[in-house]
């Protein structure tokens, strides 16, 4: 079927037993494989895994002090974290870091450019948190303002650093001009989101099956994806918003904040400036 890669995400993926089982599969077939995870389980064993099985790893870290990181992953393991991080180091492990932006460390999020250099990340990756599950009744998001306010802090130390940092899930910044920060586009129509549960989803944070793997092959399941209303809906956001000059890349935003916020799929994202003063 071509497809390319395989990255095991969460929830925590190392807290699953066969998913050593399940990165062997996949590398015998001949894929890419990634990892996503906060690495406090890591040990030798698993790095040596890791590094033999050439698993690229992408660590989640919220914060670049002891205090910060604290808040979201709990007392004393800002030091398990450096523990895993020296491992990975020793084998060699490729890996990014993934810093989810959040009203607990936004305030942190440039000091996390240096601290990702300095640990021998190979990018830092930055994620708005979105509105929902446990984060819609914990609402630790940020707006919209602060969001951008953050992401121009990020570039500035950026640049300074002369270091790269991606950022996920905001397409609608785009429009800003940055050196050292890509904003990455919405893989959607390029990847197949799957869930424990054989689901495939129309996006990781929106509960919404468009088909599953239970009872029909993946082929079957996407020729379902592909006949999908709202799957279709996607295609088409490119023409959202007319006359904005990054449409055919930002192609509305981000449709699971329009859902979850707008509830509606087919807004464009309630984030981008341009909509909110749509003076494009
Ligand atoms: S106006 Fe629409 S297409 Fe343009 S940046 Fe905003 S959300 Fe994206």
């Amino acid at each position: 079927m071509s497809i390319k890669g395989i990255d095991f995400t969460g929830g925590e993926p190392l807290l699953v037993k066969e998913v050593f089982e399940y990165i062997e599969k996949a590398r015998s077939l001949g894929l890419e494989v990634s990892l996503n995870s906060n690495a406090l389980l890591l040990n030798k064993e698993i790095a040596r895994f890791l590094k033999d099985n050439e698993v690229y790893l992408y660590v989640s870290i919220d914060g670049s002090n002891k205090d910060v990181f604290e808040k979201m992953r709990g007392k004393d393991n800002f030091d398990r974290l450096l523990n895993s991080i020296e491992l990975i180091n020793k084998f060699e492990i490729p890996f990014s870091v993934i810093f989810s932006i959040s009203s607990l460390n936004y305030f942190d999020a440039s000091n996390m450019v240096r601290f990702a250099k300095n640990i021998g990340a190979r990018e830092l990756c930055m994620i708005p948190v979105i509105p929902s599950g446990e984060a819609k009744n914990t609402r630790i998001y940020i707006g919209s303002d602060l969001l951008i306010r953050t992401i121009r802090e990020v570039s500035e130390e950026a640049e300074r650093e002369k270091y790269s940092v991606v950022l996920w899930c905001v397409p609608f910044m785009k429009s800003m001009n940055f050196n050292y920060v890509v904003i990455d586009e919405c893989h959607v129509l390029d990847y197949i989101d799957l869930a424990p549960t054989g689901d495939i989803m129309l996006c990781d944070v929106i509960d919404m099956p468009l088909s599953e793997i239970r009872t029909k092959s993946l082929l079957e399941a996407l020729k379902e994806v592909e006949q999908n209303k709202l799957y279709n809906l996607l295609k088409e956001r490119d023409k959202l918003c007319l006359g904005c000059n990054v449409a055919t890349f930002c192609k509305g935003g981000c449709y699971a904040r329009a859902y979850i916020l707008e509830n509606d799929i087919s807004k464009p994202d309630p984030y981008c400036p341009k909509v909110l003063s749509p003076s494009r």
